[in-house]
């Protein structure tokens, strides 16, 4: 153990808790003692203070209590004595100055409450970049990657680096890896954070790479969420500090990078984290504290050259990361599943309402493709012009010994999150919906089509080694082909459709789960019936079935219905208990057959968006591709923005285009006799089917009672056409109250 590194992190502590002794007082004098104080929408108050010391920190003088702790946590000055027994003090004076950067930072909140962003993305435009404390939501979802493995840990960087060029390097190394980036402090008057700003790197939860403030106090951020994930799904106990620190050195992969000299702050808090077991990798040459006892293996090690820090933090920290090895010019991986493409950064999109993209899985013989060969028929992207769009179809065959043309559906499904995975490249929708784009930045890296053939090949090898053998990729982008494909894949998509056709739900005993959308909609859990088939229109009952035969501990789980706890609304106990569990407390209960009354949770990839429309006493239905206003006043993407997160919004409910006309839609609000508005394309689409299901319910022109855009797109303007119309909804119980 150094003593000049102790000296340093102790003298630092002695400081901090005097200057935020100090910043208390002063707040005193501008606000009340009872004056609520804390990070905003968390139920954790101070969640390093409530986590360690079981304090809820909730008004300015609860403060002073912790104060007190931490001034008598400060050991004694280091005098120049014997060498080795520093540790202990030395811990103890970090977790001071712990305690107190907290504190510091809630009464940041306090004096300047715009100062951080309350938001997962920071506002370039307005200068803001700074995040704050995650709230409660965003740490929710998350936290929860830390707990099941999909993201290995986070590495805490404080300080700048020498130049944007080294900050983005190290970042984005980390980024490949899956590791957050947590960012706080500066140094020479710059940030981590507006280096990777300056060197182009989007930065926000989105990400990965967190700004959280540009002060060594932020830095408590880190550990505050750290903290959190141990209470939230670790089950540990506020005040439990033996078990809570042991939590996160078993549990949570973290460690610092400290970028630029280490001064005595930085020092104190350097030492405060080894209580986490969280050991600090520098580039300066600052005292190594090399014996290990508390992190894995050493606590602090200096003067790392930039370009072998990552290894070394990771080695240091004792981590185990698998980076996929897919041969392609960008980087791969989930990190980057959550990046947008936005306007400026486009460079190339196909689908979207612009051109047809489509997808398709087909299963094929042995001896009828090549494992690993990637066609592509047509133009690449770099022939298209900057801001252009093309048509494209995937198509991909698989052959192997298990393989069944039941999987079909859940391969392909397996295409949306893959594809996101691509560094600069941003899935969006399924089947004949799909939508690419394509950043500049990836076309100017060497980004070509073929490369999406190149990822799904080795990916469906590694995610599902027991049923494929060979895969073989083929990318159509001239329009003649892609309409052809488009023409074969809707029949495809009607046989699979079909397969459940006759299926009631009445007939099983199980119902599936699909938990596959929580990575961006945390709370969101599909329960897949054979009469309301998956809200994106890509998974129905034997499609879930199907999954869980290939995959048992995957994200499609039966569920044993169990007790009807009411028939109309379709709900049930055992689908309720395993919802609870599996939105983690999030939705308690909901009914598969209303809107109107705690509906299924929507999520981002629905297929149709359902809503109220009380003067016309029914509802509506709008699809993604349909671009134009709507009645209830929203259009289809504010809709999904509003709805879209994952929870359970009545008046409203995400369903498949299958789902409109299966007999259980929305059968608790009294069915599809409810639906009274919805665009003409969609109509189009659906004539054959909704023609049959207006004979079934006795109402065979039903198809020509329901409203268009062409008839009106507010609830006036359609109201008279309904009454010329009789249409059935009209003479229907009220919608609500009813
Ligand atoms: Fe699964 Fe539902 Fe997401 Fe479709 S929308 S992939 S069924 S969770
Ligand atoms: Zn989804």
């Amino acid at each position: 153990m150094s003593k000049l590194v102790a000296f340093a992190a102790i003298q630092g502590a002695y400081n901090i808790v005097s200057q935020v002794e100090g910043e208390y007082k002063k707040a005193l004098e501008t606000f009340n003692a009872d004056t609520p104080v804390g990070f905003p929408n968390t139920a954790y108050y101070l969640p390093v203070i409530y986590s360690l010391l079981g304090i809820k920190v909730e008004k300015l003088e609860d403060m002073k209590q912790v104060l007190e702790v931490a001034r008598k946590l400060l050991p004694p000055h280091i005098k120049g004595m014997n060498h080795l027994p520093y540790l202990g003090p030395l811990l103890d004076a970090g977790m001071a100055a712990l305690f107190c950067f907290e504190i510091r930072e809630a009464l940041r909140y306090l004096n300047e409450p715009d100062f951080y962003l309350h938001s997962e993305e920071i506002d370039e435009e307005a200068g803001k970049i700074w995040l704050g404390a995650a709230d409660d939501t965003v740490f929710r979802k998350r936290g929860v990657e830390f707990v099941d493995g999909s993201a290995p840990g986070f590495a805490a960087i404080v300080g700048a680096a020498p130049d944007p060029e080294t900050a983005k390097l190290i970042v984005e190394e980390y980024q490949r890896r899956g590791l957050y980036v947590f960012l706080a402090a500066n140094h020479n008057h710059t940030t981590v954070a507006q280096q990777l700003l300056q060197a182009g790197v989007q930065i926000g939860w989105n990400t990965r790479i967190v700004p959280f403030g540009p002060d060594i106090s932020s830095a408590i951020f880190a550990l505050g969420f750290a903290n959190r994930a141990a209470m939230a799904f670790g089950g540990v106990q506020p005040g439990d500090y033996r078990r809570m620190l042991l939590y996160n050195k078993n549990r949570i992969f973290a460690f610092v990078n400290a970028l630029g000299e280490v001064g005595t702050d930085w020092a104190a808090a350097a030492a405060g984290a080894i209580n986490w077991g969280f050991p600090t990798i520098a580039d300066t040459d600052i005292p190594q504290v090399l014996p290990t006892g508390i992190c894995t293996y050493e606590h602090v090690v200096s003067n790392v050259p930039h370009a072998e820090i990552v290894q070394k933090s990771i080695e240091v920290r004792g981590l185990k990361v698998t980076v996929s090895q897919i041969d392609i010019p960008l980087s791969f991986g989930p990190a980057y599943e959550g990046e947008r493409v936005r306007g400026q950064d486009l460079y190339c999109q196909m689908g979207g309402g612009k051109t047809q993209c489509t997808e398709l899985v087909k299963m094929a013989e042995m001896n009828e493709i090549e494992d690993g060969k990637v066609v592509l028929v047509g133009p690449d992207i770099n022939e298209v012009k900057e801001g252009g769009a093309m048509p494209l179809g995937i198509y991909v065959q698989i052959a192997g010994r298990e393989f069944q043309t039941d999987f079909e559906p859940i391969l392909e499904r397996q295409i949306h999150h893959l594809v996101n995975y691509i560094q600069g490249v941003m899935h969006i929708g399924q089947r004949d919906i799909a939508w690419i784009r394509v950043s500049k930045a990836a076309v100017q890296k060497g980004f070509s089509l073929k490369h999406l053939g190149v990822v799904l090949h080795a990916k469906f090898h590694q995610d599902f080694t027991k049923i494929v053998d060979k895969v073989q990729v083929t990318l159509f982008t001239k329009q003649e082909d892609v309409d052809k494909l488009t023409q074969r894949a809707r029949a495809e998509y009607k046989l699979r459709d079909d397969r459940v056709e006759k299926m009631t739900d009445e007939d099983v005993e199980i119902y599936y789960s699909c938990t596959l959308c929580q990575s961006f909609a945390p709370s969101h859990v599909c329960t897949v019936s054979p009469e309301r088939t998956g809200l994106c229109g890509a998974y129905n009952w034997m499609d879930c079935k199907a999954s869980y035969e290939i995959n048992p501990t995957g994200p499609n789980q039966p569920i044993v219905k169990g007790e009807c706890l009411d028939p109309k609304l379709g709900q049930w106990k055992g689908v309720n208990e395993f919802v609870q569990k599996a939105s983690r407390g999030a939705v308690s209960h909901y009914n598969f057959y209303s809107l109107v009354h705690s509906p299924m949770t929507t999520c981002g990839c629905c297929e149709c968006i359902a809503a109220m429309l009380p003067s016309c006493n029914g509802i509506m239905t709008v699809n993604r591709e349909y671009t134009g206003d709507t009645p209830c006043g929203m259009k289809f993407t504010t809709l999904a923005g509003v709805m879209g997160g994952g929870q359970s919004s009545p008046g409203f409910v995400g369903h498949s285009k299958y789902n409109i006309t299966q007999r259980k839609f929305i059968a608790g609000d009294g069915g599809i006799k409810r639906l009274v508005w919805m665009p003409k394309m969609l109509k189009e689409e659906l004539r054959e089917r909704l023609l049959k299901r207006g004979q079934e319910i006795g109402v065979p022109d039903l198809i020509d009672r329901i409203a268009d855009e062409t008839v009106g797109t507010t609830e006036e303007e359609i109201l008279p056409f309904l009454r010329e119309k009789n249409h059935p909804a009209l003479s229907m119980e009220p919608l609500i109250g009813g």
